[in-house]
Order: structure tokens, then C-alpha cells, then sequence
């Protein structure tokens, strides 16, 4: 127990607010979009900057505290809060600065992707984010960071090139090729191990308006569509870059759609996409030239806070005609109409042109990332749908890889954890070991120290 004494202590040393239960704001603060994460931490401590930061990390040292750190709170897995303990809440972190000349851009870890798109489109810049707005940049950034730009600049993780991480210790170190590099090398993909890391500097690129959207077709042409999918998506340049899956439209018709964005000159996209929009009768086409914060927003409805999610990913081993009837067969099938469930991310060009070893990020090699992203609205629709979800990749299991992309998985304990780093586990226990050998940062997909 921590006595009043030293929480208030640590509220006149902060700058931000320190929140305990029944305090106003207590509430919405450890409230995350996950709505089956339902957490009371004894404190939360909204920071203000990095003074901040140090002063939780060693608060929490010396009261051997639980640390949950919140960045933009979508991990799906509920790791940014915790059940007593502390929170080290960094959603008010929002400073940007943009330096259009050098198109590099230093960020804050609150901000969202919505927030930091506004900032880098108003230089005509972007860098490689993902696809929901809402979503946070830092623990998107630190275990990956696939989307729209990812085939043409690399992951999100790809583009950091440098960012001031505080340690277990308290310390506050600049990590980049030329300072701490051991570290540099493990925040980008090893998440919040050895750290919180309070800004990151990204290298960014030209970005006008773009081509791109969804494209529906009913569910029953799942098979006829991941066929088309496999064999389109083997012929596309690095500007173009598609996923596809099964969901149900707000009119309650469940499709099979596949969504696109081409960053490259608009009208040359559309010429790209033509085939993806005609090789059969659509039921809806929304594809159009649009501006990159349009269609960065374009999932954004589907994905409300409140709701209850429960995510099973893995790699594909290969898109054969087995696994192609084995995943439509679950089209349409969930008992959620909320669910995105088979849904399949296309995985090419920079990103996977960067070694498996260049950074702790391990996957590299397979164009096919399986999601099973099941969401429903009440508690009482638990059980079936994570039953659903469950058997779903059961079923499917024989086609996937051992190894999954950490950012989409619920907690599913500590062999899991460790197939998702793959080879780079081992360097990363060392890292762990040097840098935080008692395991201080924990509340993530963990790395377990040895030393
Ligand atoms: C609706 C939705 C859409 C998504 N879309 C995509 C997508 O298109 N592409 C993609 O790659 N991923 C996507 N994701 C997955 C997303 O990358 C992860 O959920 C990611 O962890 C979210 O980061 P956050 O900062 O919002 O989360 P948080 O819950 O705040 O943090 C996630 C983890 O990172 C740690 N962390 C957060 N900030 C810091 C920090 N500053 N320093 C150290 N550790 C920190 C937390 O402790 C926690 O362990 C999506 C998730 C959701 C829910």
C-alpha cells in the first residue's frame, strides 16, 4: 500500500494531475476503448513532459509499484492499465514539431494518428502510421506500425531515427545510430520493455492526395475474392497497398471488401486499382482520388471506444487453395455483425526489404497477416464470441506461422510473447538484462530478464 503522504508528495512535484479512485476524472481516465479491460490503478498520473515521467519512474521504484503506461490506450491486449499499481498516463503529451526542410517531424507519445497526420499534412508530409485514427503513435510506432504507406516507406518503426526514452532507473537517454544505439535498435519493435519513451523523431515524405477506398462484394464470393486478392496482389508497386476481409456494412449486409490506398500520383492509381474494381460485380465501389486525412479516417466508424474486442493474429505460411476455402469459410460467419473476421493485411516492398535483424522487429518475410478482430457491444456476448474467435483460428492454425505481430493480440502469455519477437528474442533478453534487469517495465508483451 502507498500511504496518502507520498501520493501527495508526488502530485506537488508533478506538473500534470495525479488521480486517485473517486477522484473527478479518475474514471475516464483509466477508461481504454477496450471495454473488456475494466482496471483500477491506485494512481494516475497524467504527465506533462519528461520531468514528469521520471518523477512516476521513481515514485513507483520506491514504492515497488505495478507501472501500466498509456499511450494512446488501444492495446488490444489492455496493457496501459493496470489493477493497482500506477498508470503513467501520457495521452496529454502532445507537442509536434514539424521541420519541413529536413522532413523530419519530433513527436510526443499522446498523440494520436489523427493528431499527428493533421500536422505533417499541413507540410504536404506523412510517414508511414496505421489505419484508425484514434489509435496511439507510440505503441503503434514501438511494436510495428503497419499501414497505407508501409510497402512504399517502411513500417512506422522504420522511419524513427531517434527518440528520449526514461529508464527503470530514472535516467533519461537519447537513443539514435550514433547514441545508445543497443537501445535505439531495441524500442524499435521490443514495445515498452526497457522504457517509456516520452518523444519520438521520424523521417517523413511527400504526400499529396491519394487514390484510394473500399471496394464490397457479399460475403458469399469470399473464396472468388482472396483468389483474385492472392494473384493482384503478387503484381502491385510499392505506392499500392490492400487488405481484405469480412464485415458487415451499417445496413447490416455482410461483405467480403477489399480496401486500398495508392500513394503515388492519383491518377495513376486509379488506372492500379481498375482491375481490383472490376474483376467482378462489386456491390458497392468507394474508391476515389481523396485527401491521405480522408482516407486515414475511413475505418474510423467501425472502430468506436466501448466496445468489447478480443484479436487472434498470425502470419500466413502461404496463401494456398487449402488455406484460401478454409478462411472463406468463415465469411460472414461471426456472431457479431462488429467483427472483422477473416481479415487479411498484404505485407510487401520497404517493409519487407529491411532485415529481420536490422531492428527488433521480426517479421519480414510473409505478405499474409491473418487478423480475427472480433468486437461486440454487451458483456453477456463474451463467451460466444471469444468461442467463435477461438475456433475460428483453431481451424484455421494449420496455415498459420508460429510467430504473430504482437500490436494485434490479446494477452495470450508468455510463450506467445516470446514467438512474437522470433529470432530476436535472445538479443532482446539481453537488452532487457542490461537495461532492466528487474522486470520494472512489465505491463507489455514481456520480455523476462534472466540477469
Ligand atoms: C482500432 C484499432 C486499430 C488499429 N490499427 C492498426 C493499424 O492499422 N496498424 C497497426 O500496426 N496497428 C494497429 N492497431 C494496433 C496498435 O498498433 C496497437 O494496439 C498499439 O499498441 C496501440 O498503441 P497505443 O499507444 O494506442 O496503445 P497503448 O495501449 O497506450 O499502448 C500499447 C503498449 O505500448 C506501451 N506504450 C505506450 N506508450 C508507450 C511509451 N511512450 N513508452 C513505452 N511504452 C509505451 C503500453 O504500455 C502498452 O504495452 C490497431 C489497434 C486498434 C485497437
Amino acid at each position: 500500500m502507498v500511504d496518502i503522504a507520498a501520493i501527495e508528495k508526488l502530485r506537488v512535484t508533478m506538473r500534470g494531475a495525479v488521480l486517485c479512485p473517486g477522484q473527478d476524472g479518475y474514471n475516464t481516465a483509466r477508461t481504454i476503448p477496450n471495454a473488456m479491460i475494466d482496471r483500477r490503478p491506485t494512481v494516475i498520473a497524467r504527465c506533462t513532459g519528461a520531468a514528469d515521467v521520471i518523477a512516476c519512474v521513481c515514485f513507483a521504484r520506491d514504492h515497488d509499484m505495478v507501472v501500466a503506461v498509456r499511450g494512446g490506450g488501444h492495446s488490444v491486449a489492455g496493457k496501459s492499465v493496470c489493477d493497482g499499481g500506477i498508470m503513467i498516463d501520457l495521452s496529454t503529451m502532445k507537442g509536434i514539431r514539424v521541420d519541413p526542410a529536413r522532413r523530419t517531424v519530433r513527436a510526443e507519445t499522446g498523440l494520436t494518428l489523427g493528431e499527428f497526420d493533421r500536422e505533417t499534412q499541413a507540410f504536404g508530409l506523412a510517414t508511414t502510421l496505421g489505419v484508425v485514427s484514434k489509435t496511439g503513435i507510440a505503441g503503434l510506432t514501438l511494436g510495428g506500425g503497419w499501414g497505407h504507406l508501409h510497402a512504399k516507406y517502411g513500417l512506422a518503426l522504420d522511419n524513427v531515427i531517434g527518440a528520449d526514452v526514461v529508464t527503470a532507473d530514472g535516467r533519461l537517454l537519447t537513443v539514435n545510430v550514433n547514441e545508445n544505439e543497443d537501445l535505439f535498435w531495441g524500442v524499435r519493435g521490443g514495445g515498452g520493455n526497457f522504457g517509456i519513451v516520452t518523444s519520438l523523431e521520424y523521417r517523413s515524405h511527400e504526400l499529396g492526395p491519394v487514390f484510394g477506398g473500399t471496394v464490397f462484394y457479399p460475403a458469399s464470393k469470399a473464396e472468388e475474392v482472396l483468389r483474385f486478392f492472392r494473384e493482384y496482389s503478387e503484381t502491385i508497386p510499392d505506392e499500392l497497398v490492400i487488405q481484405c476481409g469480412s464485415f458487415t456494412t451499417p445496413d447490416n449486409t455482410p461483405v467480403f471488401a477489399v480496401a486500398a490506398c495508392y500513394c503515388g500520383v492519383p491518377s495513376e492509381g486509379e488506372k492500379v486499382l481498375k482491375p481490383l474494381r472490376t474483376f467482378g460485380p462489386p456491390v458497392a465501389d468507394a474508391m476515389s482520388a481523396m485527401s491521405y486525412l480522408q482516407l486515414q479516417s475511413m475505418f474510423d466508424p467501425f472502430f468506436p471506444p466501448g466496445r468489447h474486442t478480443y484479436v487472434k493474429s498470425n502470419f500466413i505460411r502461404a496463401l494456398d487453395e487449402q488455406a484460401i476455402r478454409a478462411i472463406a469459410g468463415f465469411a460472414g460467419k461471426s456472431p457479431s455483425r462488429f467483427t472483422f473476421a477473416p481479415f487479411i493485411e498484404h505485407w510487401h516492398g520497404a517493409a519487407t526489404r529491411v532485415g529481420v535483424a536490422d531492428t527488433a522487429f521480426p517479421h519480414r518475410q510473409y505478405p499474409y497477416n491473418l487478423m480475427l478482430w472480433s468486437n461486440w457491444e454487451s458483456p453477456s456476448e463474451a463467451d460466444e464470441n471469444i468461442k467463435w474467435t477461438r475456433s475460428c483460428w483453431e481451424a484455421l492454425h494449420p496455415f498459420l506461422i508460429e510467430g504473430s505481430y504482437g500490436n494485434y493480440v490479446a494477452d495470450e502469455g508468455d510463450s506467445f510473447a516470446c514467438a512474437a519477437y522470433g529470432p530476436n528474442y535472445d538479443r532482446l533478453v539481453g537488452l532487457k538484462n542490461k537495461y532492466d534487469p528487474s522486470n520494472f517495465f512489465r505491463m507489455n508483451h514481456n520480455i523476462k530478464p534472466t540477469a
